[in-house]
């Protein structure tokens, strides 16, 4: 029986957890607790980023220095086994892309990017689990065989499987789902939504499915798992693009906050794999923060939760066709010389910045007008929708690197009232989170999120480029053709800039 003795041997659980080990976790989920807190204001969240890097390098060289090498935890199964060596070329490859993009994404690409980034958590976790499948003795996992009698292949225990098969669908779900926000964000797939006959039966029809098969691949003799474990992964991956091909118009603000839920899961039930405390605390604190912050995302924009995650329901055909062709509806144009007149005879003017002033990197001029108007005794305030631009927080990043003072930056409903008292609503870049539309029009595929009511404001000065170019939602906008509208058609910056020149 010496062969049996020495399989006995290797069935390994999770080794005991180092009390040093998970005392270093420990402290690095409490600077990761730290860095959410100082990341829910404008004014601590550099503070909070460097907590979350101070937590994820403590988490990342405990983890290091603990690494015990693959091959020393079974031999009933070929293990190829990386070594520290391996692992920290692996970190600096990784290192440089990630330096490289930094450096070089453009604000406005942010969004795609977190996007693409999440995907390869999501890839990441469908890997290990099938890595995990394929070499259970390297993740101790495995449970000799000879007890179980399955002859020479390792029998994985069934609460590992479900962990494993939980992983893999969360993750491809992420995966899947990423890759169409991804290319929907940066524009190389149509921003509207796609909507498949029958597609909520199909949607809920896969789920179960999933869910069946999780439930047979925990339970099934090991010469069985392989195909439960193939289709599983297959429909998982299929659910995340089906999930998220119907959502479109203003909605995807939810979907890039959900998908980092997703991506946070994902991570948390590699965790348990893994048998890593930090990448469970991490991945939890991601996953919950996400979730929450995509609840409060569909409150801002007065959406049902259950309706965005099951995948756009409620979203109909008539909403689809963004950038219909518009009818010709007469408009008063006006000069930054004329809105620097009127601005200066302002009392009160209220700046509603979107993601036009992103692209055009106007913030730095705004400010300086804005700081002109000020010194003419002009009251100066901004109103930052929810959803504005193209990630959530984006006009605060925007203004807060421009200095603008965080008392002047107010949220939706606690300025919304306030328009009318303004002599001026300043837009600025933005678009359909001032679209009446929302109010008014059933069938637009923004109707039911809050706006700002710039109609009730004296004067609307409308910086955009052209009278063509349309919001992320693809629809006309009535305030263009308002009596009180003034459109100023010019790269934001380049516009604002010429109102400082005059008010100068
Ligand atoms: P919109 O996308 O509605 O409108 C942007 C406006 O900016 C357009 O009118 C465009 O017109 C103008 N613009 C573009 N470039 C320039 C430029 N260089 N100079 C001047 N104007 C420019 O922006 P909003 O911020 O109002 O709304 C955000 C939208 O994006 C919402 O529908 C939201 O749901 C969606 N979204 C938000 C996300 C988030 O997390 N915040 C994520 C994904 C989507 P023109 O081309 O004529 O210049």
């Amino acid at each position: 029986m010496p062969e049996v003795q020495s399989a006995s041997q290797a069935a390994v659980e999770h080794a005991p957890v180092n009390p040093w080990v998970a005392l270093a976790y420990l402290v690095s989920g409490v600077f990761f607790i730290l860095a959410l807190r100082g990341l829910s204001s404008p004014a601590t969240s550099r503070t909070g980023n460097r907590f979350g890097m101070i937590g994820m390098l403590i988490a990342v060289v405990t983890t290091l220095v603990t690494h015990v090498p693959t091959s020393d935890l079974s031999n009933y199964q070929v293990v190829s086994v990386f070594g520290l060596g391996e692992i920290l070329i692996a970190i600096a490859i990784g290192a440089i892309i990630g330096i490289t993009i930094a450096r070089r994404i453009a604000m406005t690409a942010m969004p795609e990017l977190v996007a693409a980034f999440h995907s390869l958590v999501g890839l990441a976790a469908v890997l290990v689990g099938w890595a995990a499948y394929l070499n259970p003795g390297a993740f101790g996992i495995a449970v000799p065989p000879p007890e179980f009698g399955f002859g020479s292949l390792p029998v994985i225990e069934p609460v590992s499987r479900i962990e494993m098969g939980l992983g893999i669908a969360i993750g491809a779900i992420t995966f899947s789902g990423s890759v169409i926000a991804f290319l929907k964000l940066s524009g190389r797939m149509k921003g509207s939504p796609i909507l498949l006959p029958g597609r909520h039966f199909i949607n809920l029809g896969t789920l179960v499915a999933i869910i069946v098969l999780t439930a047979l691949f925990a339970m099934a003799a090991p010469g069985d798992t392989m195909p439960l474990i193939v289709a599983l992964t297959v429909l998982a991956f299929a659910i995340g693009f089906l999930l998220i091909i119907p959502i479109g118009g203003a909605d995807m603000p939810v979907v890039v906050s959900m998908l980092n839920s997703y991506s946070g899961w994902a991570a948390a039930a590699m965790g348990f794999t893994l048998g890593n405390t930090a990448m469970i605390i991490t991945g939890a604190l991601v996953g919950s923060s996400g979730a929450i912050l995509s609840y409060i995302m569909c409150r801002a924009m007065n959406r049902s939760f259950i309706s965005v995650i099951a995948g756009g329901f409620g979203a109909d055909d008539s909403g689809a066709g963004g950038g219909e062709a518009k009818e010709q509806r007469p408009y008063k144009q006006g000069s930054a010389a004329d809105a620097a007149f009127m601005l200066e005879q302002a009392e009160k003017v209220i700046i509603i910045p979107g993601y036009g002033m992103a692209v055009a990197q106007a913030q730095h001029a705004l400010r300086e007008m804005a700081d002109l108007l000020e010194e003419k005794g002009v009251e100066v305030k901004y109103a930052i929708h929810p959803v504005a631009g193209r990630m959530p927080g984006h006009m605060n990043v925007l203004l807060a690197e421009a200095s603008v003072p965080y008392e002047n930056v107010f949220e939706l409903e606690d300025i919304n009232s306030e328009f009318a008292q303004a002599d001026v609503a300043f837009i600025i870049g933005a678009n359909d989170v001032v679209n009446p539309a929302a109010k008014t029009d059933k069938s637009s595929p923004i109707y039911g999120m809050p706006v700002f009511d710039v109609d009730k404001a004296k004067q609307v000065f409308f910086i955009k480029r052209s009278m063509g170019g349309v919001g992320y939602a693809g629809v006309d906008n009535d305030v263009f053709y308002m009596d009180q509208t003034m459109m100023l058609l010019s790269d934001a910056k380049k516009m604002v800039e010429e109102i400082v020149k005059a008010l100068d």
